[in-house]
């Protein structure tokens, strides 16, 4: 089959990745972490020093930005930085970079490009409201700040990267307020998106009862 969507939005924290990573596996779609690239660009502007708040910087910036995705490697301009796009540094200011009209515009026209005639399953804010709002299935994923704070610290403990609860929890509810109240594509369940909350599922329940929705429409 040609081109079957699947679109997961949601909150930081609310499992998107996990699940869509495990998805993907199981039923031979590519995955797409549209987060990543936001944190790419987000990487590129502390980098350079490009000022967010200058239309023309920005514009000069997205000329000069050339994304690849080559399995789960993120590489930007020829260099690998599936890392460096995962620092406190970048999440701290990776949704003023994602606000951006123009940012948006380039990011979505490459995830069209990356997802045309494939069966992809998509990760982000904005996958069944913008990107594909006819995708073949949307699934809006949610969990309590609480919840979600304790998975990124539990994440980031893995990770070796330092951090603490409370200021890992003031982050993603910053994070949550800027993504869902900004102008352009704020994160937003599609109204024809599937709910479900993840707070006291385990990754194999989600998994399955995204699976079953999957089998019902493929
Ligand atoms: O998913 P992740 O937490 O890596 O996303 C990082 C940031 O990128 C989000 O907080 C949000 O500001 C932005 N984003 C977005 N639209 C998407 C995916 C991510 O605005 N489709």
């Amino acid at each position: 089959m040609n081109n079957f969507i699947v679109a997961v939005d949601g909150p930081a924290g609310s499992g998107k990745s996990t699940i869509s990573k495990l998805v993907a596996e199981k039923y031979k779609l590519t995955y797409l972490d549209t987060g990543a690239m936001y944190r790419m660009v987000a990487f590129y502007s502390l980098e350079k020093g490009v000022n967010l708040d200058n239309p023309r910087e920005v514009e000069l910036m997205l000329e000069n930005i050339k994304i690849d995705i080559e399995g789960d490697k993120f590489i930007l301009n020829g260099v690998d930085v599936s890392n460096e796009i995962r620092t406190l540094r970048v999440t701290s200011i990776v949704s003023k970079t994602a606000s951006i009209k123009a940012v948006r515009e380039k990011l979505v026209e490459l995830q069209r490009e990356i997802s045309n005639g494939k069966r992809v399953i998509l990760d982000g804010r904005d996958i069944g409201t913008v990107v594909f709002p006819n995708a073949h299935l949307k699934v809006f994923l949610v969990a309590s700040p609480e919840e979600r704070a304790k998975r990124r610290l539990k994440e980031y403990e893995e990770k070796g990267i330092k951090s603490d609860y409370e200021s890992v929890l003031d982050s993603i509810k910053e994070r949550d307020r800027l993504d869902s109240t900004r102008e352009e594509s704020p994160l937003k369940k599609a109204d024809d998106a599937i709910e479900v909350d993840t707070s006291f599922l385990s990754i194999e329940e989600v998994s399955d009862k995204i699976s079953a929705l999957i089998r019902e429409r493929i």
